[in-house]
């Protein structure tokens, strides 16, 4: 017996990860509640088309798919909350949620999807942009940049492994990097050392975005050796600098890695404590994928219905 308050399943967070429980978890008659955060539908509410989503032939708009995941699991009973959580206490169960419109929630298993927000670099007009030739998400956007040229920022295995993906499409790929080293595996580096459409400009930083009405036209880079600086004329320009995942909320009671990606046990969702479960992009950080995402979100869910089940509650 729950109360409206006391929850069987509250699910954190609302991209693909969190529509995906919210579907399977309604679906299994346990009315979850979806918060959705301060992006409601996530990441790819700020991208347009989306082309590897299955079932899809002809793409669909990230915002798109995001609605008909949310009509979808609204349809089997799921009820959504515009706010944020401020914090949880996972000191005893059933666990507590704190919401930043001031309510408090009681929950027997949460589902903690609350994603990763790509890193920017803070330059004018970079996130107005995006989608109009800048991206974080070379995987996503790469296919667009077919025969044109590209810029990439970073020094770490995803840049290494986006601007492997982009040269298959991009004429040219040049990799932007602040120090004259890669942190980046040493097998993604050479990858990227053999690939001749790579090219790397070191010691540099991105300083300025220029565009006119149709998009990005150039970068303005300097070298931070010489403090040269020069214009240079790309279609596209990509972020690889890192993920923040966000999971600011819950004030360190979960395991994470150095990066702060929610630590979940072996291919399960779940985390170090019984019927809390993480999906989606903020407990990984390789893949990163809508589908992916979509995939953790109904494990999370089936192992908090087994949980809820297992425990009588
Ligand atoms: P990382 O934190 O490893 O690398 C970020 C890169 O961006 C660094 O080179 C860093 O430079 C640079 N950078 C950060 N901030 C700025 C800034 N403000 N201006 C310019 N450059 C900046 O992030 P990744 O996303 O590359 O990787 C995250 C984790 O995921 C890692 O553990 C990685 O190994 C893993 N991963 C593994 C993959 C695989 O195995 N296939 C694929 C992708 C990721 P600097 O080096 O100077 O600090």
């Amino acid at each position: 017996m729950t109360t409206n308050n006391e929850r069987d399943v509250i699910i954190i967070g609302s991209g693909p990860a969190g529509y995906t429980a919210a579907l399977y978890a309604a679906r299994a008659d346990l009315s979850p509640l979806v918060i959705l955060g301060q992006e409601p539908g996530g990441q790819l509410t700020t991208t347009t088309d989306v082309e590897n989503f299955p079932g899809f032939p002809d793409g669909v708009l990230g915002p798109e798919l995001m609605e008909r995941m949310k009509q979808q699991a609204a349809r089997f009973g799921t009820e959504y909350l515009t706010t944020f959580v401020k914090n949880v206490d996972l000191s005893s169960r059933p666990y507590t949620v704190e919401c930043e419109n001031g309510e408090t929630f009681k929950a027997k298993t949460l589902i903690i999807s609350t994603g990763a927000s790509a890193k920017y670099l803070g330059l004018p007009k970079e996130k107005e942009l995006i989608g109009k030739g800048v991206s974080a998400c070379a995987t996503c956007d790469g296919f667009f940049f077919r025969n044109q040229i590209v810029h990439i920022v970073g020094g770490g295995d995803t840049a290494m492994e986006e601007a492997t993906f982009l040269s298959k499409f991009a004429s040219k790929v040049y990799v932007v990097h602040r120090r004259d080293t890669l942190r980046a595996s040493k097998a993604m580096q050479q990858r990227a050392f053999d690939n001749p459409k790579i090219e790397f400009i070191w010691d540099t930083v991105v300083e300025e975005i220029h565009h006119d009405e149709q998009g990005l036209t150039g970068i303005t880079v300097k070298n931070i050796k010489t403090n040269e600086t020069e214009l240079r004329e790309t279609n596209g320009f990509f972020l690889a600098i890192g993920h923040t995942p966000n999971t600011g909320f819950l004030g360190g009671q979960l395991e994470t890695d150095e990066h702060g990606f929610i630590i979940t046990k072996g291919k399960n969702p779940d985390t170090s404590y019984p019927g809390v479960y993480a999906c989606g992009d903020v407990q990984d950080p390789h893949y990163r994928q809508a589908i992916t995402a979509a995939g953790s979100g109904c494990m999370a869910a089936m192992q908090a219905e087994k949980f809820l089940q297992e425990n009588n509650s």
